[in-house]
C-alpha cells in the first residue's frame, strides 16, 4: 500500500506544476490542493466569496494573503487531507503565506514531509507557456508540440483545446516577473529550514514523475 505524504509543490508558472500535482495526487492518494481550482471552483458556484476572488483574478493580482490562508485552512483540515495528506499547488506564493502555514500546521500537528521546488529557466518557462494549451472544459493542459490526438480536441473529454487568455507573451511576462518578485524568496525560506528539494522539470511529463516519487521517497525514507 502506498502511503500518504504532505507536499509543497514550488515552481514558476510553466514548470509544469498542476500536470505533475494531477499526476502526484492519483500515486500517492491525496487530493490535488490548488488554490487557483478553488477560486475557479467558487467564481462559477457564483458565491460571495467567489465574486470578491474574481476581482482580484481579473486585475491580475494576487487575493489577499489572510483570505487565502483561511481558504487553506479550511480545505487541509477536512477529513480525506488529515487521513492521507494532501500536494499544495500555487500555495504559499508570499512570505506571509508561508507563515501562515506554518503556524497552521504546527498547530493541527500535520508537519510537511517535502517540498519540492519544480526548476526550470525563465526562457524554457516562457517557450513552454506560449505552447501551452487547455481543454476549456475539463482543463485537461497539452502543448502545440503534444497536442490531442484529433484537432484540438480534448481525449479526455472531448471539449475544445485552446490557448488560455492570459497566456500571451505580456501576460506571460508580467506573471512570472511577479513570481521572481513574490514567489522566489520563498525558496530562500524552506531552503533555511532544509526542506527543500530541487527538480529539473525539463523532461517528458513520464521522466518527471519518476523523479519527483524518487525525491520525495528518498526524503519520506520510505
Ligand atoms: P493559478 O491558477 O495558480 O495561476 O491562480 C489563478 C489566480 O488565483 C491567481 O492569479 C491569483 O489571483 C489567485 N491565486 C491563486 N493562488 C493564490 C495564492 N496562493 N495567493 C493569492 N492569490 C492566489
Amino acid at each position: 500500500m502506498v502511503r500518504g505524504v504532505r507536499l509543497v509543490i514550488l515552481g514558476r508558472q510553466g514548470a509544469g506544476k498542476g500536470t505533475q500535482c494531477m499526476r502526484l495526487a492519483r500515486h500517492y492518494v491525496v487530493p490535488h490542493v490548488s488554490t487557483g481550482d478553488i477560486f475557479r471552483a467558487s467564481v462559477k458556484a457564483g458565491s460571495e466569496f467567489g465574486l470578491q476572488a474574481d476581482e482580484f483574478m481579473r486585475a491580475g493580482t494576487l487575493v489577499p494573503d489572510e483570505i487565502v490562508v483561511g481558504v487553506v485552512r479550511e480545505r487541509l483540515c477536512q477529513r480525506d487531507a488529515r487521513a492521507r495528506g494532501f500536494i499544495l499547488d500555487g500555495f504559499p506564493r508570499t512570505a506571509a503565506q508561508a507563515e501562515g502555514l506554518d503556524e497552521m500546521l504546527a498547530e493541527e500537528r500535520m508537519p510537511i514531509d517535502v517540498t519540492v521546488n519544480l526548476d526550470i529557466a525563465e526562457e524554457d518557462a516562457l517557450a513552454r507557456l506560449a505552447a501551452r494549451r487547455v481543454c476549456s472544459t475539463c482543463a485537461t493542459i497539452y502543448s502545440t508540440s503534444r497536442p490531442p490526438a484529433i484537432n484540438w480536441t480534448c481525449d479526455n473529454c472531448g471539449g475544445e483545446v485552446v490557448q488560455r487568455q492570459d497566456d500571451t507573451e505580456e501576460a506571460i511576462r508580467k506573471r512570472l516577473a511577479d513570481y521572481n518578485e513574490l514567489t522566489t524568496p520563498l525558496i530562500d525560506w524552506y531552503t533555511e529550514r532544509d526542506s527543500l528539494v530541487h527538480i529539473e522539470a525539463l523532461g517528458s511529463p513520464d521522466e518527471v514523475l519518476a523523479r519527483l516519487v524518487c525525491a520525495i521517497d528518498d526524503r519520506k525514507g520510505a
